[in-house]
């Protein structure tokens, strides 16, 4: 074996695989973390196979990242590989309302695509600004409607082998899936239904449009907390005064108390935002008695 590596890999495991040395803060929606990791986008599903191989048998640390959009970076260098399958799993297809969808197309795009073969009923969804994967593992949703229903079959990798599952409706949560631990999606089967192309285009650009009057301005990652059964998040960090609260360049935008934003070109420091987060946990702990606990995953 070579000795010759790029992170913890060594070249020859990386087959077609574009590699870069890339920073939290730049890959990541809310723009914080110093931290370092490299960065592998294998090129074809073989490459990602192999790959995932050598991870599994040697027990290296890995993170799948899609758009980021929910992803919190660290202060540290990753010790790990972060896998971007934006090259390999970036392809649709259809058959009938059936569409089988890599895990790193955007939501917008398969909401757009399957609108003109004439299918949909997920327009409620199309602002979210994540990839399939992510959106599937976050089980995300808006305005009621969530990813979950849709979905039929999931196909990826875990512990370095295929892997195929069948969720059911007990496997989806409020912003979450019953996803196997460590496992990597590649693909998503959806089962979309019969809409006319033109209302169903109707109904996405109105979302559009909607949520671009109520997303507060800056870099963020969403909502920040989940909302507690019964409860609005939001409601209650209002109710404690954490709308504008701040630390460094992280503020708890004025629009929206569930909402920190990134302010100016400057990266966000990970301590700075867990440093928010806490003193907005620590006022509904103590206002309401009710521990916040964020929809966020820390790296
Ligand atoms: C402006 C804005 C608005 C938002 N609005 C909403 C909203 O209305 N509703 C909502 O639910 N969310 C919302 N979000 C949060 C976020 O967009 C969603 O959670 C989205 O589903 C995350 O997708 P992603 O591709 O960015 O995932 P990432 O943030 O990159 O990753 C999220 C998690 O999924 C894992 N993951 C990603 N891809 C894969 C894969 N292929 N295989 C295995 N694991 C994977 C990651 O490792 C990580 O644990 C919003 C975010 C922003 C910035």
């Amino acid at each position: 074996m070579t000795l010759d590596r790029i992170g913890q890999l060594p070249i020859e495991v990386q087959g077609d695989a574009e590699v870069r040395r890339c920073r939290w803060a730049d890959v990541t929606t809310l723009g914080v973390g110093a931290g370092q990791f490299y960065r592998i986008s294998p090129n074809t599903l073989l490459d990602l196979k192999n790959i995932l191989q050598f991870i599994y048998n040697k027990q290296l640390n890995y993170i799948v990242i899609g758009a980021g959009s929910n992803l919190i970076g660290s202060d540290e260098d990753f010790d790990g590989v972060v896998l971007d399958l934006r090259k390999c799993c970036g392809e649709i297809r259809q058959d009938g309302g059936i569409f089988t969808v890599g895990s790193a197309v955007p939501l917008l795009r398969l909401a757009k695509y399957a609108a003109e073969q004439g299918y949909g009923g997920i327009s409620k969804l199309c602002g979210i600004p994540g990839l399939l994967g992510g959106v599937v593992t976050m089980n995300a949703g808006a305005l009621g409607q969530e990813i979950g229903p849709s979905v039929q079959e999931l196909h990826g990798f875990l512990e370095g082998r295929e892997w195929s599952w069948q969720p059911t409706a007990s496997d989806w949560e409020y912003r979450r899936c019953h996803l196997p631990s460590g496992v990597v999606l590649t693909e998503i089967v959806l089962k979309l239904q019969e809409v006319s192309t033109a209302e169903e285009n109707e109904l996405i650009l109105s979302e559009l449009n909607r949520r671009s009057r109520v997303t507060p301005r800056g870099r963020s990652a969403g909502s920040v907390f989940r909302n507690p059964p019964g409860q609005f998040a939001g409601a209650l960090l209002e109710q404690c005064g954490c709308k504008g609260l701040s630390v460094n360049n992280l503020r708890v935008s004025e629009q929206h108390a569930n909402w920190i934003v990134k302010e100016g070109d400057e990266p966000g420091r990970a301590v700075d935002c867990r440093q928010l987060v806490e003193e907005m946990r620590r006022r509904v702990q103590k206002q309401f008695g009710i521990t916040l606990e964020t929809e966020w995953r820390w790296v």
